[in-house]
């Protein structure tokens, strides 16, 4: 492993994980003029089941000079809407900003690689390091060798379970139940009282949160767009664990494939919601054929390098979902990365520079949402957090902190 790439002065990087964060990786380090390639455990390209993303200008920033671009990004929303039981509007709150799709920006993203050094059906298994460079095997007995080994591989990583087993994610007390109605489905209701906004349902414990994306293949024609609906539940870790167990009876560990959860569950979740929500928002669930559930994780690492490995994205740190920040961390991680890189002329040099810029960023990130996540009154334990479960339950504070631009600003 004596680096004989970069000795010939063309630095290379292995990247694990072929979505967001490192399809950003690899585009920011080939601008520095490394040798990328891009390993993907999933044999088949990846789709995201219609999950909506909100934009950030960082994100906006990340897509423009990663070379992604944000043509067609999504469906722009002017208004934050609140709705009562009953469907009525209890506030409202002016808030332009960008709706788009995982699949959207994926395929943004997919298109700045070259398809050469994009490598499908490759699953980390582990990497030896000597102090000038990594040797990172995969399954089936293949090997690969690189300056650098860049973990771009989720909340779960592989690389990071490798690099320091201790951190894992910590269950938030609360998951989501989520699904994307195609715009077509909608009740006229539906379509005129909540589809154009950015809507919030805020029972105690509860948020149900909806807005536009565009639908299938990107389409961001009227009536041909969906819905994403997001209804956040408490759940203890004996009740996770129970709606974990599928309809052939198989208990998981974290959440169950969409086709395969209880049938019963489901069943129970329409009947929550014939009671619960307001005419609407119940519509929409109503036309969601499989809706599913996605338990709340988040967690911090102490460092995000070690030696010639370093985290970004969710690898690195995992925000729970308050802030829709993921994808725009995701972004800045990587180009922080390339940027350390650039900068330095020694590896290890730039890599703890990365480590000393990026880690406290991705702290903050976590910590600001565990304060947004306090509206749910879960696990409240200090007195700032119960004054700020307090603030919380009014809608129009929550319309001011939920997914908002710039939240960062107040850390700097
Ligand atoms: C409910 C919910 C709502 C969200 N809403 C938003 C939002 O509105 N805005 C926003 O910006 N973010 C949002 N996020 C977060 C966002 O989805 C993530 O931050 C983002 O997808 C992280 O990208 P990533 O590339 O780091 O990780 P991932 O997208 O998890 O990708 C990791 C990749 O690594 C691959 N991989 C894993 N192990 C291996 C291995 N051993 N070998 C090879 N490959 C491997 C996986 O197959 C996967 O493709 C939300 C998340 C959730 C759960």
């Amino acid at each position: 492993m004596n680096s004989p790439l970069r000795a010939r002065g063309r630095a290379r990087a292995v990247i694990i994980g072929g979505s967001m964060s490192g399809l950003f990786a690899a585009a920011f380090l080939r601008q520095i003029g490394w040798n990328v390639d891009v390993y993907e455990r999933s044999p088949v390209e990846l789709v995201g089941r219609g999950a909506g993303i909100t934009t950030h200008p960082e994100l906006l920033d990340a897509l423009e000079r990663s070379g992604a671009g944000t043509r067609e990004l999504g469906v722009e929303v002017e208004t934050r809407i609140a709705l009562d039981r009953q469907g009525r509007v209890i506030a409202t709150k002016h808030l332009p900003q960008i709706l788009t799709s995982w699949d959207r920006l994926q395929r943004l993203l997919r298109e700045t690689i070259d398809e050469a050094h994009y490598h499908l059906g490759w699953n980390f298994e582990r990497v030896e390091q000597d102090g000038s460079g990594v040797r990172v095997h995969f399954s089936g007995d293949r090997m690969e060798e690189a300056d650098i080994l860049v973990g771009g591989d989720g909340i779960r990583s592989g690389v990071r379970e490798q690099i320091m087993p201790a951190v894992q994610p910590i269950y938030a007390g609360y998951y989501i139940w989520r699904g994307a109605p195609n715009e077509a489905d909608l009740s006229e209701r539906a379509l005129k009282e909540v589809f154009p906004y950015f809507s919030f349902f805020l029972p105690p414990q509860q948020e149900v949160i909806c807005y536009p994306i565009s639908g299938f293949n990107n389409d961001l024609r009227p009536g041909h767009r969906r819905f994403n609906f997001i209804w956040y539940r408490i759940a203890d870790a004996t009740l996770l664990k129970q709606m974990c167990v599928d309809e052939r009876g198989r208990q998981h560990e974290y959440s169950v494939p969409p086709p395969l959860i209880r049938k019963g569950l489901i069943a129970a979740l329409r009947d929550e919601a014939n009671a619960a929500l307001p005419s609407a928002l119940n519509d929409c669930l109503r036309v969601i054929g499989q809706p599913f559930f996605t338990p709340i994780y988040d967690f911090i690492a102490p460092r995000i390098v070690s030696g010639r490995v370093a985290l970004i994205g969710d690898a690195a740190s995992n925000a729970r979902p308050h802030m829709g920040f993921g994808v725009s961390k995701a972004g800045g991680d990587a180009q922080a990365l390339a940027d350390t890189l650039r900068d330095h002329d020694d590896i290890d040099a730039a890599l703890a520079e990365y480590n000393r810029i990026r880690q406290p960023i991705g702290e903050i990130i976590v910590k600001h949402s565990r304060k947004l996540g306090t509206h749910m009154g879960v696990n409240l334990q200090t007195e700032e957090d119960r004054a700020m479960h307090a603030l919380l339950q009014d809608p129009r504070a929550m319309m001011d902190w939920i997914a908002v631009p710039n939240f960062l600003d107040a850390y700097r």
